[in-house]
């Protein structure tokens, strides 16, 4: 497994939308684990994988805790609630802002294997699972605020997606 440079602000690749992945084969799975190492490594809770530069529909996410997950082509069938968190993003390192997200979404999508898998999620995995499927997107948390002033400086220690 390989740790892998994130991709921050205003890297182009992070405003693309990423492509299906069309055969999940060993070149798959390799890179959902360089993300899970790449994740680990600077200890973020979700990975997408534009943010290591390659702009296809794979997302890892580690809540820690938690069993790890891998989804790859995930799609959100269904969001309830709204609630306001605040986010931060390994791309925009630095900084956290306020946003609304759904308090609870369904989400599809493969895992590694290729098996289908449907997650319920609520409050911080459901959180995540909005944040990196939007980077599949091209869409940053940023791009919710009315302004960049209402971004808040934090510390290097502080949870980032
Ligand atoms: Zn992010």
């Amino acid at each position: 497994m390989t740790v892998v440079a994130i991709r921050v602000v205003p890297d182009p690749l992070l405003r693309q939308k990423s492509k299906r992945v069309r055969i999940i084969d060993g070149s798959i799975q390799k890179l959902i684990n360089n993300m899970r190492e790449t994740m680990h490594s600077i200890g973020g809770v979700g990975l997408a994988a534009p943010q290591i530069g390659v702009p296809l529909r794979v997302i890892v996410i580690g809540i820690p805790g938690e069993e790890d997950i891998a989804l790859i082509n995930p799609e959100i069938v269904r969001r309830t609630g709204e609630r306001l968190v605040d986010e931060g993003c390994l791309s925009v390192p630095g900084y956290i802002g306020q946003v609304k997200r759904a308090v609870s979404v369904r989400v599809k999508g493969r895992d590694q294997n290729g098996k289908e898998i449907r997650i319920k999620a609520d409050e911080l995995l459901a959180q995540v699972l909005q944040h990196e499927i939007d980077h599949l997107n091209g869409m940053l948390y940023i791009d919710y605020l009315e302004s960049m002033d209402e971004l808040r400086k934090i510390e290097p220690e502080v949870t980032e997606l």
